[in-house]
């Protein structure tokens, strides 16, 4: 934990570059879709809450943000506090931190002896002031704070269960599709969650942005005409400053064959102070580029994560949202349908649902492919199509995502198909055939 923890440390100072600080959060819009079951974690009455709110902060951050900030950063402007670099200098990384703020239970205080080689543990204040502090089993939680289970071993779990380490002529770069790579730039998140397909590396000062690294992996691009989309991830690639990210899309942008760039980043709901106007301002000028966003749960959907998406929307960045299906954390059709409603609300189009990976130590997080396919089933037809994901098994061993869909066609009769509608309604579709 120690050297994992100082790695992490330097790496942030390496980075800490005081380039801009984030705007108010001004957020006229959002105080209705609050989740309303946050401001019960800070063990105050809602109508207490309120009256000790000023009243234009109502719209800028959840009541339980703005108490716990008041409560453990009594000191701390609201300028430091949405200062990116503030809060990841600030994050919370050990067992003394955490008690500081939360209730520590037996099985989550014991793994921490044994944490050495195994994913860091990194959660900015903001994301902090989310968790319940006297509930184990809240979700937000159990996505960060780690537990005896993480030592658990299935037969069928693997460090690396996508064989990326087979798929990378240059160290950090994944070559996986013809036409596409996956470019890890770092290793460093603001905030680690306990679920990561990457924990192998993640947080372990294995994967730094040292430019004659990023060089050679841009070098390999260029001498590979195929390749025309290069999803830039780690890490976090949005915890590097703006001008070692811009340096980097400069140098993809140069590449002619590169026709679009991507940015996978959970940013915008841990750390969404990082989204800043200079950053915006910034990415823009290097278009197409998009970005897969990850969330988790809709508690994430807070008035500084609708602000963050919004700024990145209105920067033409198409934003799509990529969430793991995690075990007692959004395995239900309430909560997943809840969350895709928040991020079409936030302009993001939910994308992908993935089925969690088979990470060494992960069993606690997965469910069964039937919970994936029931809840695409009370998607489907439900709700807007726009709210349904795709439901996807990444093959383990380097296959490949496949795509998982409930029996819609039941089956075929001559050139007739019978189908079944999301009510369960048997219908007929007679086929073209191809005679000739
Ligand atoms: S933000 Fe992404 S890379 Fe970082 S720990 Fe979470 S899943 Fe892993």
């Amino acid at each position: 934990m120690q050297s994992s923890l100082s790695l992490d440390v330097k790496q942030n100072q390496d980075m800490e570059e005081k380039d801009d600080e984030p705007p108010s959060s001004y957020f006229p819009f959002i105080e209705n879709s609050y989740p309303p079951s946050v401001s019960s974690f800070i063990n105050l009455p809602n109508a207490l809450i309120s009256s000790i709110i000023p009243k234009k902060t109502k719209s800028k951050t959840l009541p339980a943000t703005f108490v716990f900030r008041k409560k453990f950063f009594p000191a701390i402007s609201t300028k430091q506090w949405n200062d990116w670099h503030w809060q990841i200098s600030n994050r919370v990384c050990s067992l003394e931190q955490l008690k500081r703020f939360i209730k520590i239970f037996p099985e989550e205080e014991s793994i921490f002896k044994q944490l050495d080689s195994k994913l860091p543990v990194g959660i900015t204040p903001y994301y902090m002031s989310l968790l319940s502090p006297d509930n184990p089993e809240h979700p937000l939680r159990r996505t960060v704070v780690p537990t005896i289970h993480e030592l658990f071993k299935s037969p069928e779990e693997k460090d690396d269960p996508l064989g990326e380490e087979h798929q990378s002529p240059v160290p950090g770069l994944v070559h996986r599709y013809p036409d596409r790579v996956l470019f890890l730039i770092l290793d460093f998140c603001s905030t680690y969650c306990r679920y990561c397909t990457r924990s192998r590396v993640v947080g372990h000062g294995s994967i730094l942005p040292a430019r004659s690294r990023l060089e050679r992996a841009i070098e390999y691009i260029k001498n590979n005409p195929a390749i025309r989309d290069v999803l830039i991830s780690g890490g976090d690639p949005l915890t590097l400053s703006d001008n070692r990210l811009e340096w980097l899309l400069i140098r993809l942008r140069q590449i002619p064959h590169v026709e679009i760039i991507r940015i996978g980043t959970k940013v915008p709901a841990v750390l969404p102070q990082r989204i800043t106007p200079n950053l915006v301002k910034m990415l823009r000028k290097y278009h197409p580029l998009l970005m897969s966003l990850h969330f988790t749960h809709p508690e994430e959907c807070t008035p500084e994560a609708y602000r963050a998406c919004n700024m990145l929307a209105n920067a033409g960045i198409p934003l799509g949202s990529q969430t793991v299906l995690l075990k007692g954390i959004n395995d239900d059709v309430l909560t997943m349908k809840n969350l895709m409603h928040h991020l079409l609300k936030m302009r993001v189009r939910p994308y992908y649902l993935y089925q969690c990976d088979l990470i060494t130590g992960s069993s606690h997080f997965r469910t069964s492919i039937d919970k994936g396919l029931e809840i695409i089933q009370g998607l489907r037809g439900h709700t807007s199509g726009y709210a349904v994901p795709h439901y996807v098994i990444d093959a383990p061993g380097g296959g490949g995502k496949i795509p998982l869909m409930p029996d819609y066609l039941m089956r075929r009769e001559g050139n007739n198909l019978l189908l079944k509608n999301y009510e369960d309604r048997i219908f007929r579709y007679t086929d073209t055939i191809n005679c000739c």
